[in-house]
């Protein structure tokens, strides 16, 4: 699932090409929209999951954390009667709750089932591999090194998979040096799936200098989307005078994005919530705007951002061809004829 994708077509050629129809005297700008850009798979499956409880199960329906890192997702299931939470004992009982797709520790359906809390698990599932992946290693008996970033909510619930211990967290080429395990001979790593494929493969490569008989996936965990966000911002960045990455400031795969952008020939590059925060000043004089989405950033986004950039400027808009995603999860079967 993590290769999914085909490649259609030249991505260096615009495969759309528009023009603002009442080019004025506004200076011209031209955006180029980033492909792939915006919902994944698992961001798609966890919104459908409340979405279908609701339907199902009636209003209110809980859910611990936000389903997805987006606050306009989040703001249009509390208008349809979800209620987001942090923790399970924030739940009353009697009522269904979602876990979101950023996965949970194993203690948290455990103590759902103990309440006999009727519970739907919103795991994306290319998480819940990378939890197979540690339990499979630690069955085997390593020790588990999980290349992540701390408190987020993806690692906690990787870490939270397995015993207090069994799993060692390094979030850097650094800590890869000073990490501390009890028999070299004898370790697996697995990653976040929403890490920077760039970095990771240098954590992976001094990981496997470090450890030369580590175990762990052929490269990394990181997802199909992930992995295609970050080629299509590459393959605008350096056309681009300034890019925007439409995002939450708590969403890793869209910080991400920036990143990439600003390392690969986009210096300018930042991330907006909604078109509200663009900031003109900082846009100043740019002729090429790239426009990207995180995995949890609606289109509906992107369409404002580009609707805002319109009033200001005579807009061409190139849409790049890239990698055609054609992944889709199934929901849990209690849900699936709901
Ligand atoms: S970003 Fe990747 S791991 Fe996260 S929900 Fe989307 S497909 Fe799943």
């Amino acid at each position: 699932m993590d290769s999914a994708g085909t490649r259609p077509g030249d991505r260096t050629n615009p495969a759309r090409a528009t023009k603002s129809a009442d080019a004025g005297t506004r200076p011209g700008l031209t955006i180029q929209l980033a492909n792939p850009r915006g919902f994944c798979a698992g961001v798609e499956r966890a919104i459908q999951i409340v979405e279908r409880a609701l339907e199902k199960y009636g209003r209110p329906v809980y859910v611990r954390h936000e389903i997805v890192h987006n606050r306009f997702v989040v703001e249009g299931l509390e208008a349809r009667g979800a209620i987001f939470v942090e923790e399970l004992e924030d739940v009353p009982d009697g009522f269904p709750v979602v876990f979101s797709a950023h996965g949970v520790p194993k203690s948290v359906p455990a103590e759902a089932e103990r309440r006999d809390l009727f519970y739907l698990d919103a795991t994306c599932p290319l998480v819940s591999k990378v939890h197979r992946e540690a339990e499979r290693h630690f069955k085997n008996g390593k020790q588990i090194i999980l290349v992540g970033h701390a408190g987020h909510p993806e690692v906690v619930g990787t870490i939270g998979q397995l015993p207090e211990g069994a799993v060692l967290l390094v979030q850097s080429v650094e800590d890869v040096a000073t990490v501390e395990v009890a028999d070299t001979s004898n370790i697996a790593y697995v990653t976040q799936t929403t890490l920077s494929v760039d970095d990771t493969a240098e954590i992976v490569d001094a990981l496997c200098k470090r450890f030369a008989l580590i175990d762990g996936p052929k490269k990394e965990d990181i997802c199909y989307a992930t992995t295609n966000r970050q080629e299509a911002v590459k393959a605008i960045a350096r056309n681009c005078d300034a890019m925007l990455v439409v995002g939450a400031p708590n969403s890793s795969n869209s910080l991400r994005l920036v990143e990439v952008a600003q390392r690969n020939g986009c210096a300018r590059a930042r991330l907006v919530q909604r078109a509200s925060e663009i900031d003109w000043d900082w846009l100043g004089k740019a002729e090429r705007l790239g426009i990207t989405a995180g995995a949890s950033a609606p289109e509906t986004l992107v369409n404002e951002v580009i609707e805002a950039v319109r009033e200001r400027f005579d807009v061409t808009i190139e849409e790049i061809s890239g990698i055609n995603e054609n992944v889709t999860f199934k929901l849990p079967r209690v849900l699936a004829n709901a």
